[in-house]
Parts: structure tokens; sequence; C-alpha cells
């Protein structure tokens, strides 16, 4: 049986991979495209840990490319649960870039992704809920929390049917946009 709670520390994922020549991009920093993938890979890992279920990746917030990544660098990627819904789970994942021969460390982006664990008929199934016994796991979760509510205020904003973009004339004037409606 599936235990009802588990430590964060249980289903901490951590992977380092050296940047090859090819997954560079054109102008020789590393593809923003293959880093994401890799996000997407430990975030399956650390969900499937924490739940014991089969995840897919439901949303991905905020993937700042802060600093480009070279090629020859090491990449570290330390992925953990950061907050649990129903069968869903956000996964924290920091990256940093190490260049070898200097030993320098630079932290390239933070970004959190929305897993959702899946029985074996593809329906959404029930994941343990966490146990959080350092205070940054609260920071975490309560900084998480904050995050879905936001995004569910923003998608509730745009929702209406009765979207009138005249309400929003005003706003857009500020931005380098034309509207030029022909619907
Ligand atoms: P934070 O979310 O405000 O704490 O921002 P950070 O950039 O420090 O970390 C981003 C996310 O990466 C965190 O929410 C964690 O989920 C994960 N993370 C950060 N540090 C570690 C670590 O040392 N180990 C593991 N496993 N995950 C980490």
């Amino acid at each position: 049986m599936s235990k009802e709670f588990k430590h964060v520390s249980e289903s901490e994922v951590t992977i380092s991979e050296l940047m090859l020549p090819s997954h560079s991009n054109f102008n020789g920093k590393i593809h923003g495209g293959y880093i994401l993938s890799l996000l997407d890979q430990i975030a399956f890992a650390c969900a499937s840990k924490h739940s014991g279920q089969y995840c897919v990746t439901a949303s991905v917030d905020t993937v700042d490319f802060l600093r480009p990544i070279e090629i020859g660098e090491l990449v570290t990627m330390k992925a953990s649960v950061n907050y649990v819904g129903t069968s869903s789970m956000v996964i924290g994942i920091r990256v940093e870039a190490e260049n070898i021969q200097t030993g320098e460390s630079k932290h390239c982006n933070s970004s959190y992704i929305t897993m959702v664990a899946k029985d074996k008929n593809g329906k959404g199934t029930k994941v343990p809920g966490l146990i959080l016994s350092r205070r940054k796991s609260v920071l975490r979760f309560l900084k998480s929390m904050k995050r879905t509510q936001l995004k569910r205020k923003r998608d509730e904003e745009f929702h209406h049917i009765d979207f009138d973009s005249a309400e929003f004339q005003k706003e857009l004037e500020k931005y380098r946009v034309q509207v030029e409606l022909n619907d």
C-alpha cells in the first residue's frame, strides 16, 4: 500500500550533464529547447518518485533563461516536490551551470512544472500528501499556492465569453501593438 504522506526528501532528484556541441544553437550557446527537455525529464522522475505512478506534464510555469549556458559547461538540475493537490504535483527545479576549468557556478534558471499522476486507465489518481520538515519547504509550498491562485485569477479574467476588447483599448495603447479587428 502506498504511503499517505511522504517527505520532500524521498523524491528529490539531481542530474548532471555535460553540454555537448550537438546541443548548441547557431550562436554557440546551448539551445533552450534542449534545457526544457531535460527539465521535463527531471520533473517526470521527481513526480513519479513521489506518487509511485505514471505522470504526465500538465503545465510549465515561469522558465526564465537568466543566463546562457555554454558548450562544455556541466549543468546540474536539482528537483523537489513543492506542492501537492489531489492528483497534481508542482515540481521546482533549480538549474546551475559550472565552468569545469574555473569551478565557477552560475544560476541559469528556476522552473516550476505541474505534473499529474495517472492510473492504469489514464485517469488522475490521488498522490501522497507532503511532509514539510524544513522552513524552506513550507515557504516553497506557500509560494506555489500563491502562483496557482494568481494563475486561476488570470485565467478567469480572460475567460469571459463577452470579452470586449474596447475595455482593454486604453491599456493596450501603452504597448507596441495596433488593433485592427476584422471579425
Ligand atoms: P525557490 O523555489 O524560491 O527556493 O528557488 P530556487 O531557485 O532556490 O529553487 C528552485 C526550485 O529548485 C526549488 O523550489 C526546489 O524545488 C528545487 N531545489 C532548489 N535547491 C534544491 C536542492 O538543493 N535539492 C533539490 N532536490 N531541489 C532543489
